[in-house]
């Protein structure tokens, strides 16, 4: 796998009828794009399963290569899609320090992890390019309803029995440890299974290297057999950060790591919930990614996500321009 990947890409989703999905790739790639990253949610695999593979068709028919999310599968992972997996078994679900299980499975579960190699089977019979592993972590609380950002998880049977017995209430440098390792061990299972496939795994990394959703070593994870690709996404208004600073702290960071490791270097920036006062600090992100050597770029997502309530702002149009005439150097298409 090349660690040298250049490249314009960003994510798609909510269409769900191929011809017009068809339009918005040609769209895509008329704009420069030279990839594009379909979510498959848990609803997608249970009522889309053979329209996926359409759309994966319709992409590569415009000279898109394709990327897969597990889009917020079981709610381990990110984006904006429920989870019926975690409805229809509870008792593999993740339990707070203060022992209330919620609404995500457990990475520890081996009934989930089976769960996700069938997801993972699916999107490689649609013909994918890159199976793209989207912020895997330990549930956010307030993803959940836990309006209480100090818990976390998990004590559930199934890390009790991986940790040897119970995981303790207090979040000791043990059980810090052991939340790092279990991620680590969840991706090392799954990403082995595409591998083993003959699918390329993109695991991408939350800009956190503390915190009860931070891995502090990247190098545990871009090691792992059948890794072919780093990324990450420096997300700054999230983070409540300056986008340049922090972007390039994390572009630094993922180059090291992916060149340590001879794996692919991808970086995301948004377009979602920016407006046109962000637009200097999106274009000063896409700058400093690449004065660190990252030439593989993508965005969430198209058209600044602006036909998503939850992710849109009025200047959603202009941040679209002003991202795609970043990453991809094209003018707006006629
Ligand atoms: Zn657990």
């Amino acid at each position: 796998m090349t660690s040298d990947a250049t490249g314009a890409g960003c994510s798609y989703f909510g269409v769900r009828i191929p011809r017009h999905v068809q339009r918005d790739m040609a769209d895509l790639a008329a704009r420069g794009y030279t990839g594009v990253l379909h979510t498959f949610s848990e609803n997608d695999l249970a009522y889309y399963r053979d329209t996926m593979a359409e759309i994966v068709a319709v992409s590569h028919a415009e000279g898109l290569s394709v990327q897969a999310s597990p889009w917020g599968l079981g709610r381990t992972f990110g984006g904006e899609a429920e989870s019926r997996w975690v409805a229809f078994h509870p008792e593999e679900c993740q339990v707070l320090d203060d022992g209330r299980r919620v609404a995500a499975a457990c990475l520890n579960s081996g009934a989930y992890r089976d769960f996700c190699r069938q997801w993972a089977d699916w999107v490689l019979e649609c013909g994918v390019d890159s199976v793209f592993w989207d912020e895997p972590a330990w549930v956010v609380p307030g993803h959940v309803g836990v309006d209480d950002a100090a818990r976390w998880t998990c004590r559930c049977d199934s890390c009790a029995d991986r940790f040897g017995r119970p995981v303790p209430a207090d979040l000791t440098a043990e059980v810090k440890r052991f939340r790092e390792e279990s991620v680590v061990d969840f991706l090392r299972e799954i990403v082995a299974h595409v591998a083993a496939r003959g699918g390329a795994n993109t695991v991408c990394l939350l800009p956190a290297l503390e915190g009860t959703q931070g891995l502090a070593d990247w190098d545990n994870v871009a090691t792992l057999p059948g890794v072919a690709t780093l990324a990450t996404d420096p997300y700054w208004k999230h983070w409540e950060e300056a986008a340049a600073p922090f972007v390039r702290r994390f572009a630094r960071l993922l180059r090291e790591t992916a060149d340590r490791h001879d794996v692919g270097a991808q970086l995301w920036v948004p377009s979602f919930g920016l407006d046109r006062g962000d637009i200097p600090d999106l274009e000063a992100a896409v700058a400093a990614a690449r004065e660190e050597g990252i030439d593989d770029l993508w965005t969430w997502g198209y058209e600044g996500c602006r036909h998503m309530t939850h992710l849109a702002t009025p200047d959603s149009a202009l941040v679209w321009e002003a991202v795609s005439s970043a990453l991809t150097g094209c003018g707006v298409p006629v």
